[in-house]
């Protein structure tokens, strides 16, 4: 029943958008959580040699972001059918890819804190806004634990972007955490996706109050990227192409590649 109503409060603020939800994700869920920001020195990496992309398809599970009449779903569909797209531009380049989910299945949440707990890393889901297992603290836990066992080298958050009364607001926006020690390297990926992509990327560093959560927990380079508004008809007639988002999907993991290889 809880999740039932969950759904339809989601479905009632759907048209509040993204913007909103991922501010919930970001700045209510901030005092929850006390872990300090790990090294990205690779202790405790497994597969120390192999690069690692972490792709993070935001919401799902009852969760399910921002729509519009424009774009006809919702916005948890696009943004894990883009994440697939995205690991698949990957498949001949010499890069390992994780999802933090599949859109279907999640990690399994007993093992989760067990992770958690071996890392000493606490978990308190009660203090949480958007608590539906799988949500964007989840996602980051599980972000987290990657990057002590698997040393991780770049985590991607892909959402899709909402506002109100004001539909000529188009565009892509790429968040990171002015406290990541990789920010000005970052904002660079960002101008340099603003020359690649059709359309201009804004680069925006939260401080760390403010920061979307899953950007905030690590030192290693972390973004979210709002590929564009569903209440732009331009933008939501784009997330409906098929051929625009692997031409997305390929430029991403492209200047993605180019960033770790740098
Ligand atoms: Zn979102």
């Amino acid at each position: 029943m809880k999740r039932i109503i969950s759904i339809l409060l989601l479905l009632a603020v759907a048209l509040c958008g993204c913007r909103r939800i991922d501010g919930d994700e970001g700045k209510d869920t901030q005092p929850v959580l006390n872990v300090e920001y790990v090294t990205d020195d690779g202790e405790g990496s497994e597969e120390d040699d192999t690069l690692i992309i972490c792709l993070d398809a935001g919401h799902g599970f009852g969760d399910v972001g921002c729509s519009s009449s424009y774009l006809g779903c919702y916005e948890y569909e696009v943004t894990i059918d883009v994440v697939k797209r995205i690991e698949k531009a990957f498949l001949d380049m010499d890069v390992e890819v994780i999802l933090t989910h599949d859109g279907e299945t999640y990690p399994d949440e007993a093992e989760l804190i067990k992770k958690l707990k071996k890392h000493k890393i606490e978990y308190k889901p009660e203090g949480i806004v958007d608590n539906e297992i799988y949500s964007a603290y989840e996602r980051a836990m599980y972000e987290e634990i990657l990057v002590r066992e698997k040393g991780i080298d770049f985590f991607l958050s892909i959402h899709v972007n909402s506002v109100e009364h004001a539909e000529y607001v188009d565009g892509y926006e790429l968040y990171y955490c002015n406290s990541n020690p990789h920010r000005t390297d970052l904002q660079l990926f960002g101008e340099k996706l603003n020359g690649i992509l059709d359309n201009e990327v804004k680069t925006v560093g939260y401080d760390y109050e403010d920061a979307y959560i899953v950007t905030k927990y690590t030192k290693i380079p972390s973004v979210l990227l709002e590929i564009g508004y569903a209440t732009n008809p331009e933008d939501a007639r784009k997330m409906n192409d098929d051929a625009w988002k692997d031409s997305l999907a390929d430029d991403l993991a492209q200047e993605i590649m180019n960033y770790i290889n740098k």
